[in-house]
């Protein structure tokens, strides 16, 4: 059993994750974008598997140092609606608290690998964070603030206790929304004591838990979910459709119905962003489509996530379909045709 993160390159060829032959191009990646991965990851790779779902998310690939032209550094337009350091106010009710810049892996298709690791952008610390609080009390119409980064569940118990504390102690704060990866990349760090943190009397807490492949929910992970969960923390998955991990309709369900079996309700499968060397990891988003087709026609109700794109420049997260409510037909154009998940087409009434 593997018992610490792996940082470097050298560390990943002594564990035999990657080829000698790869390990100078691997070293240039390195050098440009975080390296690591958790014991917990780590041991879920299938070393005979040159395709390993898992490796291939957080195992570094020489593809990365091939950026396209729609790439960009900032995918989804942080900077332009950060109003202060830490702060992305995007929409009216809500707000990014980023409070970390560190993550305990660091995910090959990242979309704000130019922010995360060492050496990037540096945690908000005194008064950088108090002026991040201060904005979030001067504007009443924050109800939700959603705090990502990084991952903010590397910060310890303690500290991010205080955080919550702040923020609880702001009337128009309702809800406390945590991102991170931890439950499943870094299960033990789910103690009591970080549960309790997570919450403060009066306010609601979600938990967000990104996770890509159903092998993800070890019984370690899903023991974490299980504290967070009974803590009565409702959670609400988020995964990134991936070229090579989970682009086909088996493993997508096998992950929802894990998500759900966690008491983790799927909320979001995202169409990977346009990050810097990650198209090799990109699929199509007919290809996400058709997935979310199929996924609908397999699982429960319950397993269904919404798939969504982020607009590159900061214009928001929108569901890209399938739509099933395709146009207007039939007599004078006035029925609607509905699309059924077989393919058959309907007509359905407009109202009188
Ligand atoms: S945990 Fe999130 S922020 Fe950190 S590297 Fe992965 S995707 Fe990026």
């Amino acid at each position: 059993m593997t018992t610490k993160t792996w940082r470097s390159v050298a560390q990943l060829q002594n564990a035999g994750l990657v080829p000698a032959a790869e390990a100078a191009a691997l070293e240039r990646v390195a050098a440009r974008y975080a390296v690591a991965i958790t014991p917990a990851m780590a041991d879920l790779i299938d070393r005979d598997d040159p395709n390993d779902p898992i490796a291939r998310q957080f195992i570094p690939d020489p593809a990365e140092l091939d950026a396209q032209p729609p790439e960009r550094a900032d995918p989804i337009g942080d900077d332009a609606f950060s109003p202060v350091e830490g702060i992305v106010h995007r929409h009216p009710d809500r707000v990014l608290l980023k409070l970390v810049h560190t993550c305990p892996v660091y995910c090959r298709f990242c979309f704000r690998r130019e922010m995360v690791g060492p050496g990037r952008r540096s945690g908000l610390t005194g008064e950088k964070r108090k002026a991040a609080f201060q904005y979030i009390r001067r504007h009443p119409e924050i109800w939700e603030v959603i705090l990502t980064g990084g991952d903010p569940l590397v910060l310890p118990a303690s500290r991010l206790g205080a955080v919550v504390r702040t923020l609880a102690a702001i009337d128009h704060v309702r809800i406390i929304r945590f991102h991170t990866r931890v439950p499943a990349v870094a299960p033990d760090r789910i103690t009591t004591e970080m549960v309790a943190a997570l919450t403060a009397p009066g306010k609601t807490t979600y938990v967000a838990l990104h996770a890509n492949h159903p092998r993800e929910l070890s019984p370690a992970a899903r023991a974490a979910c299980a504290r967070i969960v009974d803590a009565g923390i409702p959670m609400l998955s988020q995964s990134v459709l991936l070229r090579g991990v989970n682009d086909d309709v088996e493993t997508l369900s096998a992950l929802m119905r894990a998500f759900v079996e966690c008491r983790v309700k799927p909320y979001y499968l995202h169409h990977a962003d346009l990050a810097p060397g990650t198209s090799h990891l990109r699929t199509s988003i007919e290809t996400g489509q058709e997935l979310m087709r199929q996924l609908r026609d397999r699982v429960s109700g319950l397993c269904q996530p919404a798939y969504m794109l982020d607009i590159p420049g900061g214009a928001g997260k929108v569901p890209i379909g399938p739509i099933y409510v395709s146009k207007m037909r039939g007599r004078g154009n006035q029925e609607y045709e509905v699309r059924s998940i077989n393919g058959g087409s309907y007509d359905y009434p407009p109202r009188k």
